[in-house]
């Protein structure tokens, strides 16, 4: 029986820090210079219509791989781990929230993990990557949450009244209504119930900022919501239209640019509801395949923009050329 509690998920993700290392530009073995120290925060800057869509690059942290693939015979999954050079004990997963200037207003999805969380140092950079975008966090007009998991939520749960000082924060009536339900622990898996505390708690520090909205309703002109339930029961992924263009933002609906387009079907822990995951994984990827949609991942690789088109019983991912402006 797969056991996956918190203590097996933080010594496989430090597992994951040392096989990080040893193949990154931070290896031991790399001369100690200053351009070998660090990275870059990373933004990705490109036209939408009239809009300007940022991503910034929160970082990266590793989940272990028993987690995902729950469904799936282990010689299956080694196989296919194998031929896409994921690791038999954790895999990666990039961090991408993303700025919506519309000109009227600056809606930020999704805030990144947040600074010093003991199962994700390799995270945490959104400050920093808003600020060399030139953007200040007072200029946010609204947060949303696609749900929140603590990689989404992450960035504003260590002083939620002061980080976006001026920004609402928006997420759907059902995930605002399950998290701060009294008995929330007993409505979500097991692994998310020490989530439950922390949530209830950043929803009070905010208070009236807090503004839930109906799933598949608009958040603001050019944003609407689309009902994604299943990762969450309140998940939303979003359609921001500009003119003729259109971005789907997926939030976790749609996690990896592997297993959920070559296998929608294989079930991921991460799910609440693992079946209901899969269905609307598949959905979403129809519909971004049959309109042609422009889609941006929150754990793709950075930026994480690109095009899905359908191959075989599944999909694949495209990812867009990078777009120099000016
Ligand atoms: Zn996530």
């Amino acid at each position: 029986m797969l056991v996956l509690d918190r203590r097996s998920l933080l010594k496989a993700t430090a597992a994951g820090a040392v096989v990080a290392a040893g193949n990154g530009p931070a290896d031991a073995k790399a001369p100690k210079d200053t351009a070998a120290a660090g990275e870059a925060p990373g933004f990705y800057r490109f036209a939408l219509g009239d809009y300007r869509i940022t991503l910034l690059c929160d970082g990266v942290f590793s989940l272990p791989t028993e987690s995902i693939a729950t469904n799936v015979a282990a010689d299956e999954k080694k196989a296919y781990f194998d031929a896409h050079y994921i690791a038999s004990d954790t895999f990666a997963l990039q961090i991408n929230p993303l700025v919506i200037d519309t000109g009227q207003k600056r809606i930020l999805v999704d805030t990144g993990i947040g600074v010093g969380k003991d199962w994700a140092l390799q995270a945490g950079r959104l400050d920093k990557a808003l600020e060399s975008a030139g953007i200040a966090a007072d200029t946010i007009d609204t947060v949303v949450l696609t749900h929140c998991h603590p990689d989404h939520i992450g960035g504003i749960d260590a002083d939620p009244a002061k980080q976006f000082p001026n920004a609402e924060l928006v997420v759907s009536e059902t995930e605002m209504g399950l998290w701060n339900a009294p008995d929330a622990a007993s409505k979500v898996p097991e692994w998310a119930r020490e989530l439950v505390p922390g949530i209830q708690k950043t929803f009070a520090a905010l208070g009236d900022r807090m503004r839930p909205v109906k799933s598949g309703g608009e958040i603001v002109t050019g944003v609407a919501s689309i009902d994604t339930a299943g990762h969450t029961p309140g998940h939303i992924s979003l359609l921001v239209g500009s003119g003729e263009k259109q971005l789907l933002i997926t939030g976790d609906a749609i996690a990896s640019i592997h297993i959920s387009f070559d296998q929608p079907e294989w079930q991921i822990i991460w799910d609440h509801d693992r079946e209901k995951g899969a269905t609307t994984r598949r959905a979403l990827l129809d519909r971004a395949a049959n309109d042609r949609l422009l889609v941006a991942g929150y754990h793709y690789p950075f930026p994480g923009v690109g095009h899905v088109v359908k191959e075989g019983q599944g999909f694949r991912w495209l990812p867009s050329d990078w777009v120099w402006e000016g």
